[in-house]
């Protein structure tokens, strides 16, 4: 049965959870807000399911595949401006519910809390759109499409390395009506500390969140902002520069501690395709220079060129791109991240300070939540929309 020694050593897909015959396994959160498999002895028969579906412990031989890199956005400006890249994953989607196929991704529950869900039109993936800087639980979504591939359904599944290398083991074998799509991944931080860092804003708003942003292109694809919208209207946005939770997950704080040793990078993943920002790009292919978000484009496999092949003349892009640029401006394709040495202090701190005062501790001046400001701007920018309503 499946054992935790090493946090390091779990990435938290649920496969385990996923596979039980016996239901034995139930995943909890830690401390720091990230769920492990907890398995109960009593209910547990010892057939080692777990151990043999786990993606850390059974890590697949990589394949030296044809490595092609691709930059390209979607013609469609709506759906770019909506995406935190170039919109790639609305145009995969669209092509997938053409099959009368589901996708899955992540998106939110009623308390926003960042879990994987299946959409099955254009309507409902708006949820799904845009990178959100949080942990997804993948819950019982694996059972479900196994199901729903037996069935015959066509299926696009979407998330990082390690929950597409989870998903790929518990379902065993390779389904024609299966498709892959992993993302370029920094790590994911922990969702308490993102529920701390919303109900800060909320305190200093007075207001309750109803949608959430975390790449508005407002500024820009490169200088992005996080922007929380509350149900009366009024908004908190700021760039991602200076937002204390985005600068945490950017200087390594709060991510998980496998994030730190991934063993899901690299050029030959198990995902069909690989999306993710092409940094710089306007440096090497300028016709990409209009700063209004660019993705890379990884293509792993013969159904990954497929879906490709389907979706290109809805796209900008630029084929056969250098891929050691491309690694260069990215260095998370193929690396992970250092971890901040003070992560072990922040955490300690964690389960005794409120978020303003951790912020404070670890964050330089600059990226402290503006509590004046930040409220009269808001109440001013609603002021205007009222008076643009009355008139
Ligand atoms: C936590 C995180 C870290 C990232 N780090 C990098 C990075 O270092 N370098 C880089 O180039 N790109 C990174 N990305 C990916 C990038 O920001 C875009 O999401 C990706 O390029 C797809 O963009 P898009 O415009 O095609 O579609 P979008 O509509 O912007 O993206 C939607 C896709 O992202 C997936 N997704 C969103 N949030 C999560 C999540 N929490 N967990 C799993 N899947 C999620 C959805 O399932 C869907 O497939 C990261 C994304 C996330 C969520
Ligand atoms: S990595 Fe996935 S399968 Fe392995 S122990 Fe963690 S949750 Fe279970
Ligand atoms: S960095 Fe690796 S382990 Fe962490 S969420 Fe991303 S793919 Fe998974």
């Amino acid at each position: 049965m499946i054992e935790i020694v090493e946090k390091k050593n779990c990435s938290g897909c649920n496969a385990c959870f996923n596979i039980c015959p016996k239901n034995a396994i139930k995943m909890k959160s830690d401390k720091e807000g990230f769920q492990y498999p907890i398995i109960d002895l009593e209910k547990c028969i010892n057939c080692g399911a777990c151990e043999r579906v786990c993606p850390v412990i059974n890590q697949k031989k990589k394949t030296e595949g044809r490595k092609v890199a691709i930059a390209a956005y979607s013609r469609q400006e709506e759906n770019r401006e909506e995406s935190s890249s170039g919109g790639i994953f609305e145009e995969l989607a669209k092509k997938i519910f053409e099959k009368d196929g589901i996708v899955y991704g992540a998106g939110f529950d009623e308390y926003l809390n960042v879990v994987h869900k299946p959409v099955k039109n254009i309507q409902e993936l708006q949820e799904l759109k845009g990178s959100k800087y949080v942990q997804s639980d993948t819950k019982t979504t694996f059972r479900k499409v196994k199901e729903l591939l037996e069935e015959g359904r066509t299926i696009l599944y979407t998330g990082t390395g390690c929950q597409i290398a989870g998903l790929k083991n518990f379902l065993k074998k390779d389904y024609t009506n299966l498709y892959t799509c992993d993302i370029i991944c920094h790590g994911v931080p922990s969702p308490k500390i993102f529920q701390k860092y919303k109900e800060k804003i909320e305190e200093e708003i007075q207001g309750k969140t109803k949608d959430i942003s975390f790449r508005n292109k407002a500024n820009g694809w490169n200088q992005y902002s996080i922007q929380l919208t509350m149900k009366d209207g009024q908004e908190y946005r700021q760039l991602g520069a200076k937002d204390p939770y985005i600068q945490l997950f950017a200087q390594n704080y709060t991510l998980r501690p496998s994030c730190y040793d991934c063993k899901f990078k690299g050029l030959d993943r198990e995902a069909d395709l690989t999306l993710g920002d092409f940094w710089g790009v306007e440096k090497k292919y300028p016709k990409f220079s209009d700063d209004k978000g660019t993705s890379l484009i990884l293509v792993h496999s013969k159904k990954g060129e497929e879906l490709f092949e389907k979706i290109k003349n809805n796209l900008v892009y630029q084929p056969n791109c250098d891929l050691d640029f491309a690694i260069q401006n990215n260095p998370c394709i193929v690396q992970s991240v250092k971890i901040n040495p003070l992560r072990e202090n922040f955490f300690n701190d964690f389960g005794k300070m409120e978020f303003d005062e951790l912020s404070k501790k670890y964050l330089p001046k600059e990226n402290h939540i503006k509590k004046f400001k930040t409220k009269v701007l808001n109440q001013l920018s609603l002021l205007k929309r009222k008076i643009i309503k009355n008139k």
